[in-house]
């Protein structure tokens, strides 16, 4: 399993490599992996004058699963659009086809008093949101600015969804669903949107192919709502990719803890992104104080997505949970009580724990 590192900028370097620490640790205890390391974003910028340089495109391309920190910087804020390191990312994802953008919003119950919800309301929650990421408003055409028949100005886009790019994003909520709780809810405006109506009859119909998986519908209004009455009601959200791209903002949030959130963008075959969902922390890069948990528990994830090895992703998670029960801390989340430990000393408390 060839896995291609991506550190990137800023804080990117220092918490990717205690992900790589644990990985190593999992590969000496017999888990078959190869790390090979690239420049991306501002380091690729400053080594190839790309954010996406050739040889990390092709190494990202040849790889199994791709494992990045985080890219841009203030350094790099004043370059010409497509030389800036937000668009390496951007290219990245459509290179690869990472259609299906899955995010979990997990609050460790030693974190409770981070998440802006009454304890009661969100202690114990464990949701996933799968969004569609290429498809949509965002990529509809036509799209534009013209004058209507009274001469005024106006903007429009176009909301579409083809039947197979709802079938496979379906199969990535029902896949997700099965590996977790078995409960999907599908998020969609059924109500007004005809791409809506069309979404829900093609989602009912893959659901006869997932038998165990018990499949709701739920309007986007309705389940905005939701995620912070009782966030707990949901396992697997899957939903296209405007509804998603707020849903999954609003349900990350719950958890109030940004270096502590993982993320995967998956293409066709499983292969996948796997991405912590912070940037890259340009305020406290070179400090060794970043949290380097969002990106360990990205790298469990590529471990149970792309690779299938539930059991080695689920040894990864057990170690944070009980980093997090025995009191360690990274600055961002420490509360007094517990002990505040730095990037490394947090890595190398979790390869303990393994
Ligand atoms: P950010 O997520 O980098 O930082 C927001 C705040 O959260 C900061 O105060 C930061 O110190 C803190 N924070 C983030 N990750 C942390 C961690 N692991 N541990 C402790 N604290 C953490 O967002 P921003 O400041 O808006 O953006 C900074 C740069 O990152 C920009 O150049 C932006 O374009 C880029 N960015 C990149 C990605 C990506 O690579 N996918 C995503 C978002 C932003």
């Amino acid at each position: 399993m060839k896995i291609a590192v991506l550190a990137g900028d800023g804080i990117g370097p220092e918490i990717v490599a205690q992900a790589v620490k644990v990985l190593r640790a999992l590969a000496s205890d017999g888990l078959k992996i190869e790390l090979e390391e690239a420049p991306f974003g501002g380091a690729g910028f400053d080594r190839y004058g790309d954010p996406l340089p050739e040889s990390t495109l092709k190494l990202a391309k040849a790889a199994d699963a791709v494992l990045c920190g985080a890219v841009g910087g203030p350094k790099y804020d004043g370059l010409p659009r497509l030389q800036r390191p937000e668009q390496g990312i951007l290219r990245i994802r459509k290179e690869l086809g990472l259609f299906a953008n899955l995010r979990p919003a997990v609050l460790y119950p030693e974190l409770v008093g981070a998440s802006s919800l009454k304890p009661e309301v969100v202690s114990g929650l464990d949701i996933m949101i799968v969004r569609e990421l290429t498809g949509d408003i965002y990529f509809g055409e036509p799209r534009g600015r013209r004058d209507n028949a009274r001469g005024e100005r106006e903007g429009y886009d176009t909301m579409l969804y083809s039947e197979p790019e709802i079938r496979r994003i379906a199969e990535i909520g029902f896949g997700a669903a099965r590996k977790r709780n078995k409960k999907l809810c599908s998020v969609d405006k059924e109500n007004v949107l005809e791409t809506s109506r069309f979404w829900r009859e093609i989602v009912n119909d893959v659901a006869r192919k997932y038998p165990e998986v018990a499949l709701s519908h739920m309007y986007v209004d309705n389940a905005a709502m939701q995620l912070v009455r009782d966030p707990k009601q949901f396992d697997v959200v899957v939903t296209g990719n405007m509804f998603g791209d707020i849903l999954s903002d609003e349900a990350s949030m719950l958890t109030g803890s940004i270096g502590m959130l993982p993320s995967a963008s998956l293409d066709e075959r499983g292969k996948g992104l796997y991405e912590p969902i912070h940037g890259s922390a340009p305020d406290i890069a070179g400090q060794n104080i970043a949290n380097p948990l969002a990106t360990i528990l990205s790298s469990a994830m590529m471990l149970r997505y792309t690779f299938n090895k539930d059991e080695w992703a689920y040894r990864i998670e057990a170690a944070v949970k009980k980093v997090l029960a025995d009191g360690c801390r990274t600055a961002d989340i420490y509360e007094t009580g517990t002990r505040r430990l730095d990037t490394v000393a947090m890595g190398d408390a979790v390869l303990a724990a393994l």
